[in-house]
């Protein structure tokens, strides 16, 4: 049952986005009979509206509104970046969570340890992987072995690794809470067509409104939160699509819009009592912006996608040498058949493929 709530209802929640962290807490908040008001700045797309086709779905999901600088390629719309995610959900190791201890004092850098340790994560972590249905924990069997997978289980192991896994995906590997298994389309970063990867617009926002405890507003973009003199937060200014401000009142205000947009909105609601702007004593809110950092292992195994790219020419016969190879492979694959896949991987090799 969807519910209305007034402005004037200051007994309500309000939640800043939808997406992994606000999507997530209203519909935690809901089940507990909190009534919860969502404010999300994008437009809320069905499953009719996916399409496994790249710049169409930036243009239908993407955060494309005007900034200085480059586009953060963040998600504006219900589910937020969980519907371009590409849903890693490995757990952070112990010594992770000890930055500044582990590799020692930077310049430049405002590295710390975090006050929290992996012990005190690990309830939340079940819990949030029970929630998305993550591969290979709760019972679930590790992801689907496609081709280019055993080629790097093939290739890893070769090289010493012992623990080598595809596990750990927010990704269905069976059906389960109303979602069906991976049928690896392969289209994860467009947003998944039929639900397999966990997105809080398909799975933890359709949840929290069967409570009657939640309201979505779509297309309101949140411009300030306002307090009062005891600091304690009153309501959320925001804007419609048809540039009509309003104020929802609330007792509580969560914010959860990604890295860019939380640090703006907490900075523009600085007040004569917070000039630096909300939850910023630190004087950090804004700074130490870090993309995505990620890093990687690459195995001398040539890469089909590169072979595809240098050789994609329909018709010619670099393609048709590419397709009788590409069967060969894939029927290799199939067939366990490590010494022909290793014997492609040469003769891709041979042919000047780099990776
Ligand atoms: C390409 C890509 C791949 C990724 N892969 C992984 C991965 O494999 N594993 C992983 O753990 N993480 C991954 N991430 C990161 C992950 O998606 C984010 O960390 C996560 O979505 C952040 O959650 P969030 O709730 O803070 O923001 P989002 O999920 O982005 O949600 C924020 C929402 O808030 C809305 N919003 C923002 N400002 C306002 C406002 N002022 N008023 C109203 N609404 C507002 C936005 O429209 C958006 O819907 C990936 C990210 C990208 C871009
Ligand atoms: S079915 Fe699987 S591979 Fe395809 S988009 Fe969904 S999660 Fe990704």
């Amino acid at each position: 049952m969807k519910r209305k709530y007034q402005l004037i209802d200051d007994s309500v929640v309000v939640v800043i986005g939808s997406g992994a962290g606000g999507g997530t807490l209203a519909n935690e908040l809901a089940q507990k009979g909190i009534d919860v008001v969502c404010l999300e700045a994008g437009a809320r797309l069905g499953f009719e509206d996916i399409e496994n086709d790249p710049p169409l779905m930036e243009q239908r999901m993407g955060w494309n509104d005007k900034r200085k600088g480059e586009n953060v390629f963040l998600c504006k719309t219900v589910g937020g970046t969980t519907m371009r995610f590409t849903a890693i959900a490995a757990r952070l190791a112990d010594f992770e969570f000890k930055a500044l201890s582990t590799y020692g004092k930077m310049e430049d850098t405002s590295l710390i340890d975090w006050p929290i340790t992996l012990q005190d994560l690990e309830p939340y972590y079940d819990k949030a992987e029970d929630n998305m249905g993550v591969s290979g924990t709760h019972g679930t069997p590790p992801s689907f072995k496609h081709s280019n997978y055993k080629v790097m289980e093939h290739m890893a192991k070769k090289v010493g690794y012992k623990h080598v896994t595809n596990s750990g995906m927010a990704i269905n590997s069976v059906a389960r809470d109303g979602r069906p298994s991976c049928m690896q389309i392969g289209f994860c970063l467009t947003g998944c067509k039929i639900g397999a990867k966990w997105s809080t617009m398909y799975s933890d926002i359709p949840k929290a409104e069967a409570t009657g405890n939640f309201e979505l507003r779509t297309e309101v973009m949140a411009t300030k939160i306002n307090h009062n003199k005891a600091g304690k937060v009153t309501g959320v200014v925001y804007v419609d699509k048809n540039g009509v401000k309003h104020e929802q009142s609330a007792r509580a205000v969560a914010v959860a819009g990604n890295a860019v947009e939380t640090a703006r909105l907490l900075l523009n609601s600085a007040s004569s009592q917070y000039p630096d702007g909300l939850g910023n004593a630190s004087g950090h809110v804004g700074r130490n912006y870090m993309r995505h950092a990620m890093s990687s292992a690459c195995l001398s195994c040539q890469s089909l996608f590169i072979f595809i790219v240098e050789h994609n020419k329909p018709g010619t016969l670099k393609m048709n040498v590419f397709m009788m190879l590409n069967v060969v492979f894939r029927v290799a694959t199939l067939l366990k058949l490590e010494p022909v896949i290793l014997v492609y991987s040469l003769l891709l090799y041979l042919r000047g493929v780099k990776i």
